[in-house]
């Protein structure tokens, strides 16, 4: 496989582009592997691009039971940024934000990462409070966020509705200036070449139905659609699906699985400079680089595994959208889809080891793991390659829920993101 270059494109551009390879193979599974990954999602490819590079563990395979990048990676808005409430969660989210920096350098991939900024809206004194305790926090542990004011908040993003009249006035906003956009298959797509370079098998069109234990209780392998695979370690990277993949192991998860939807406007010129979120009347957006306008909206507030949802939601969103840019009223939507998001009780994810020897979960991003991908996978490897956490996820642990000491990040994590 060629590395992006000034010298490969100019070459390319005599051909018409036509004579690109393959940017991964397409392998037959082997009968064992040393570790196995279910899910190529962004955190499962991730996983395995660094336990590949950073660990030496090659013989790895990631298994999906449909095409990479079709989960909730490719059906994300793309939002990027670290400012959470507590250390912990600190911690993963800024770890993934320093490897955001220089990812398409990292991956010879272009990410499209833009730091445009992601300004959060105050409507209530309750907001004002709440905003500015993440600031204070934030700006203690060394994470960039900061305090505006209405008028410079619409200075920072000139079709913000700042007037009195609304339902719910702006009353100032958090902005984290490095924080921005990503495009969310170009990342899926970057790491899988990474790791299929390291020798990587991605097998597509092979879904997992069972996990097999030895007699003590440790994972064999996993069977699949395309028969039985043997490993002694297991990850499971399965988003809204990971209940239903922990149930074959005999593992009960914390985790609810719902619909979380989005929608994009008909494309127009650049318009919009940063990200915008209100958590309060609900609804965040961003400009895509073809110039649509990215909308996202909450989750039903029923359970599911459909990878659509309610239209009244979206609808509220529109609502919502319309009163805080009233320029863009006269809009046509393009078109709306859905994912599954699996959510914890406290909001944060787990990551680490499970009750099962050998079996390892990673898993309840709910509305907000686009932006861990690569601080997901990183330590995520380490967990997997020694059997042990990094320090970076050790308080994210399962047993969390049985001792109590959640991470409570529901504020963080109020408009889906
Ligand atoms: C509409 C929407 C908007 C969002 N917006 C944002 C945002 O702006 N910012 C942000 O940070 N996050 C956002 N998120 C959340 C984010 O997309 C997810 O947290 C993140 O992408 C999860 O990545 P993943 O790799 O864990 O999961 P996924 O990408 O869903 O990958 C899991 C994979 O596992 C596969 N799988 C499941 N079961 C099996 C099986 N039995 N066998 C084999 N494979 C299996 C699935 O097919 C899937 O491809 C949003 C989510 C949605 C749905």
């Amino acid at each position: 496989m060629s590395r992006f270059n000034f010298w490969e494109l100019a070459k390319n551009a005599l051909s018409a582009h036509e004579n690109w390879g393959r940017q991964w193979r397409a392998p037959e599974p082997k009968a064992e592997y040393d570790v196995v990954i279910i899910g190529a999602g962004g955190h499962g490819l991730a996983t395995a691009y660094y336990l590949a590079k950073e660990h030496g563990v090659t013989n790895v395979a990631v298994l999906e039971k449909g095409w990479l990048g079709g989960g909730n990676t490719g059906r994300n808005t793309t939002i990027v940024r670290s400012n959470y409430l507590w250390e912990e969660s600190e911690g993963l989210y800024d770890h993934a934000m320093d490897l955001w920096q220089d990812l398409s350098q990292e991956l010879n991939y272009n990410i499209m990462y833009s730091a445009r900024g992601v300004m959060m809206l105050a409507h209530t004194i309750h907001d004002i409070q709440v905003f500015k305790r993440h600031v204070y926090a934030n700006r203690l542990a060394g994470v960039q966020n900061e305090w505006l004011t209405a008028e410079e908040a619409k200075e920072y993003c000139p079709p913000l509705n700042i007037s009195k009249n609304m339902r719910y006035p702006v009353l100032g906003a958090a902005l984290q200036r490095k924080a921005g956009v990503a495009r969310h298959d170009a990342v899926a797509w970057g790491y899988a070449r990474g790791a299929d370079k390291y020798g990587v098998d991605i097998i597509q069109n092979c879904a997992v139905t069972g996990i097999r234990r030895g007699a003590d209780g440790a994972v064999e392998g996993v069977e699949t659609s395309r028969g039985l695979i043997r490993a002694k370690r297991v990850g499971v990277v399965a988003a809204g699906h990971t209940t239903t993949v922990m149930d074959m192991a005999g593992v009960r998860m914390p985790l609810e699985s719902y619909p979380l939807q989005a929608l994009v406007s008909e494309p127009v010129k650049p318009c919009f400079p940063c990200v915008v979120m209100s958590n309060t009347i609900h609804a965040y957006m961003s400009q895509s680089d073809k110039g649509e306008l990215v909308i996202g909206a909450g989750t039903d507030q029923y359970i599911s595994y459909s990878q659509t949802g309610g239209l009244q939601i979206p609808a509220h969103t529109i609502e919502a959208i319309c009163e805080l840019f009233p320029m863009f009223r006269r809009m046509r939507m393009l078109r709306n889809w859905g994912g599954t998001v699996d959510v914890t009780p406290d909001r944060s994810p787990i990551i680490g080891k499970t009750p099962v020897p050998g079996l390892f979960v990673n898993c309840g991003w709910g509305t907000g793991g686009f932006k861990a991908t690569p601080g997901s996978g990183h330590v995520f490897a380490h967990t997997l390659a020694r059997g042990e956490p990094h320090p970076i996820n050790a308080p994210f642990t399962l047993d969390r829920f049985r001792t109590g000491r959640l991470i409570d990040e529901a504020a963080a994590a109020a408009v889906a993101h």
